[in-house]
């Protein structure tokens, strides 16, 4: 197995195959598709790697094959894997949460930001020009993004998120870095701000003048990280149970999703996996049937998750053509309701909107007699959405100290029209 190089070809499957560092430089591929590894390997011994670091640098190594990257792997996980996933026992029996928030920004994008930063800044050449990242966010991505990049020497980072549109401790955080990151408020929806960054993209005059950077999630240097957790949580539960564990996923752009998949076809004990959607029904009528077009995103209070059409579904369907083992849910704003409130009394714990979604699925899951060990994907820490959470529990959510620092920092960001020229001059403007 080992030297043979791994090539990343397009879903589309009118691309030429690229190794990992040009696919990570690219984002999407030239046909319009999304690059996926052209074989996934199943790996052996995988039940010895134990640190969560050590399951990350056994499950990337395939992915690197033959990549000027390769030697470099170690280095990268070391830098980008600092903080935990611990996969905690709730008070139901055989009912396990995998928390993903202890990372700087208190969500699991934390992961896929941070070793994106550090590859990236591998696979600029010494002396080239400075790298603007630019990135639209409805809340989570903006922050992971910018705390990974935060004086990054040779990194700028521009982000745009919609005026009013995230919480007020969302944008706080989005302001707060300063230094190599700037925050801009686009006056109009997330799709406006998606819609400008697309543009820039695409404005080969720009691109001449300014070194652009894409961190958005259909990146593999955001996916594939996302693989280490899901398979050390299993390798965990197999360890100390010994069982395989299923799991439900909160589930937007479907890219945590996938990488669960993943770590289940690079051979971790996973059995049964569930994706847990909020009123957008995207991913469940593509799952249940072959014929679906996507709808308007319609607003949820699991807002991060608020995505019409995902498009990491391309590479579900790539990855795992007969679609065994995985089902998809959708859940309600009332039942978010009602899993934030009940999360205390039934379990002892304060759940964020979006994993509140998985708590809704696994409650369905024991209620229809399913008495196998599950895992819900905790995916935020309930501080960051303390609006929606607080009035629903009746008191404050206490703010874990790497989002309390940041939220201490002064915060400002700069008013932007959303316009393709006013997005143009801040990116051509020296920082
Ligand atoms: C981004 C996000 C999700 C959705 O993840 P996908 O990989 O897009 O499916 C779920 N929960 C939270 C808190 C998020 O920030």
């Amino acid at each position: 197995m080992a030297d043979t190089p791994m090539h990343f070809v397009s879903t589309r499957e009118a691309a030429p195959r690229v190794l990992l560092s040009q696919a990570v430089l690219a984002g999407l591929a030239p046909d319009g598709g999304l690059y996926v590894p052209e074989r996934v390997p199943r790996l052996d011994g995988l039940a010895r790697a134990r640190t969560l670091p050590e399951v990350a640098k056994r499950v990337l190594a395939p992915f690197f094959e033959g990549d000027a990257l390769a030697p470099q792997l170690h280095a990268l996980v070391d830098e980008a894997f600092t903080f935990e996933a611990p996969l905690k026992a709730l008070r139901s029996p055989d009912t396990f949460v995998l928390e993903l928030f202890h990372g700087p920004t208190s969500a699991f994008k934390d992961f896929g930001a941070r070793f994106l930063a550090a590859v990236l800044a591998r696979l600029a050449p010494a002396g080239a020009r400075p790298v603007t990242v630019l990135v639209a966010t409805s809340g989570d991505t903006g922050g992971a993004v910018a705390a990974a990049f935060h004086q990054r020497p040779g990194a700028r980072v521009v982000i745009l998120y919609p005026e009013g549109k995230v919480s007020a401790r969302q944008a706080h955080q989005l302001g707060c870095f300063g230094d190599n990151v700037e925050a801009y408020c686009v006056r109009g929806d997330f799709d406006d701000c998606q819609r400008l960054v697309k543009g820039a993209f695409g404005d080969a005059a720009l691109r001449g003048d300014v070194a652009l950077a894409s961190a958005n999630s259909i990146s593999l240097g955001r996916l594939l990280p996302q693989v280490a957790y899901h398979a050390h949580a299993a390798l965990t539960h197999q360890r100390t149970q010994g069982s395989a564990l299923n799991l439900v996923v909160p589930t937007g752009n479907l890219g945590n999703g996938v990488a669960c998949v993943l770590a289940r076809l690079l051979g971790a004990p996973i059995g049964d996996i569930v994706f847990a959607t909020n009123a957008n029904t995207a991913v469940s009528r593509a799952l249940s049937s072959a014929q679906w077009s996507p709808l308007p995103t319609l607003a949820t209070l699991a807002n991060a998750m608020d995505v019409g059409n995902p498009s990491n579904l391309e590479r579900l369907r790539f990855l795992l053509p007969g679609l065994e083992g995985v089902r998809a849910q959708e859940v309600s704003d009332a039942e978010i309701r009602a899993q934030v409130r009940a999360g205390e009394a039934r379990e002892g714990e304060v759940w964020c909107p979006h994993t509140a979604c998985a708590v809704e699925v696994l409650a369905r899951l024991r209620a229809s007699g399913d008495a196998r060990p599950w895992a819900v994907v905790a995916t935020a820490h309930p501080a960051k959405f303390e609006t929606v959470v607080e009035p629903l529990i009746g008191r404050p959510v206490p703010v874990p100290p790497a989002l309390a620092q940041l939220l201490q920092r002064p915060s400002r960001s700069t008013q932007l029209a959303p316009t393709a020229q006013a997005l143009a001059a801040v990116l051509r403007a020296a920082p």
